[in-house]
């Protein structure tokens, strides 16, 4: 079941590798599903390399991490993605990520500065640094949780980055698009130079201007969003 959410998720395992976010296994991807009986989760597999999978490897979970369907192990990280499903209803798709540039900047700020229009657009403002919590417990989540706010992307003290969205798409354009600001940033610090800050009615204006970009219309877009309410 689910088989166009696994074949996605796989695409966009890849997408995160290619755009550096990840390594070999790193990080993971889940997504909420509706399942017959109610919200069911697609999972990626513990310790796998993304180009040797496919879409087949992938887990379905219910809320409480038992297995429905798959015959692999879920990521060491379920228990924490379930918290954050759990916690923020607004959110149908993680993705975590070991980006070497975002978490770069958290070892040495408590929140990355919304210096740039894409991180405006992606990630919907400065994004927080979490304290933190180990790898592979709830504990990850649950500082994600405590420190993401309304943004779609945080920093995990000294191991990576969560970002959500509505769908795996809008999730991705978080991490990919904080990236990119975030070795903006990195070349502007290495000046030494004082940084130039965007003004709260910029980032608003960038925010809202993301939402009516790509090939949506925007009834449908409206659409997705009431959806995404209920
Ligand atoms: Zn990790």
């Amino acid at each position: 079941m689910f088989e166009d959410v696994k074949k996605q998720m796989l695409e966009y395992a890849l997408k995160m590798d290619h755009y550096g976010l990840i390594a070999l296994s790193g990080g993971n991807l889940s997504a909420r599903v509706q399942g017959p009986e109610g919200d069911l989760f697609v999972v990626t597999p513990s310790g796998m390399i993304y180009d040797e999978m496919v879409p087949e490897d992938m887990l379905v979970v219910d809320i409480d991490g038992n297995i429905v369907e798959g015959e692999r192990k879920a990521s060491v990280d379920t228990e924490a993605l379930l918290y954050i499903f759990k916690n923020m209803p607004r959110v149908n798709a993680v993705i975590h990520t070991h980006q070497p540039y975002a978490t770069g900047l958290g070892l040495v700020m408590d929140e990355i500065p919304c210096n740039l229009s894409t991180m405006a657009n992606a990630a919907e403002g400065s994004v927080h640094v979490a304290a933190y919590g180990d790898p592979g417990s709830l504990s990850m989540g649950v500082q994600a949780v405590e420190s993401i706010g309304d943004r779609l992307a945080v920093v995990l003290k000294h191991h990576g980055v969560i970002s959500v969205g509505r769908d795996l798409r809008q999730a991705l354009f978080a991490c990919v698009y904080l990236e990119e600001a975030a070795k903006t940033v990195q070349v502007a610090l290495s000046t030494g130079l004082p940084m130039a800050e965007m003004t709260p009615e910029q980032i608003e204006e960038a925010v809202a201007v993301f939402h009516r970009y790509g090939q949506h219309t925007l009834n449908e877009r409206d659409a997705e969003e009431a959806a995404a309410k209920q």
